[in-house]
């Protein structure tokens, strides 16, 4: 998509710091970093959200993922990772282009887990909520 920021970055014309590619995705650091070594892995063709990525490309992004990983750790030693899809804008996606990010965490860096997202759990019972999801 011509105004999208990370298709600039894809298509080079705006600079990036390249963690992993291969023909299918491109993983490159972060500007912003929340960590030392924050990481996110796109998909090279535009797709604005999960809702739209065909399982191909969801494998393709597993790939991605694991492999910039797997050269964060080797690089940086973190002692754990977080990794997360902020998808659609009320989970705090700004970039409209899918992506993963890797958060490197380190001993006592005053984070968080997934849970500290968000704590809403609303008014159905757990049992209520399987009805409607388990078969
Ligand atoms: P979101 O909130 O959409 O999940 O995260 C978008 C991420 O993209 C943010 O962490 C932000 O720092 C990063 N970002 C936004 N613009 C650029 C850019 O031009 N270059 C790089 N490397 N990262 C960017
Ligand atoms: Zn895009």
């Amino acid at each position: 998509m011509s105004d999208c920021i990370f298709c600039k970055i894809v298509e080079k014309e705006i600079p990036n710091h390249t963690v992993y590619e291969n023909e299918n995705v491109l993983a490159f650091l972060d500007i912003f970093p929340h960590a030392k070594g924050h990481t996110v892995v796109i998909p090279k063709k535009h797709y604005n959200s999960l809702s739209d990525l065909p399982e191909r490309e969801w494998e393709y992004l597993a790939i991605g993922l694991k492999r910039a990983m797997e050269k964060i750790k080797r690089i940086f030693k973190p002692t754990a990772i977080n990794i997360a899809i902020n998808d659609g804008t009320d989970a705090g996606q700004v970039v409209p282009h899918v992506h993963w990010h890797i958060m490197p965490r380190y001993v006592n860096d005053g984070g968080g887990s997934s849970h500290s997202i968000v704590k809403n759990p609303g008014d159905m019972k757990v049992e209520d909520v399987a009805k409607l999801l388990v078969d």
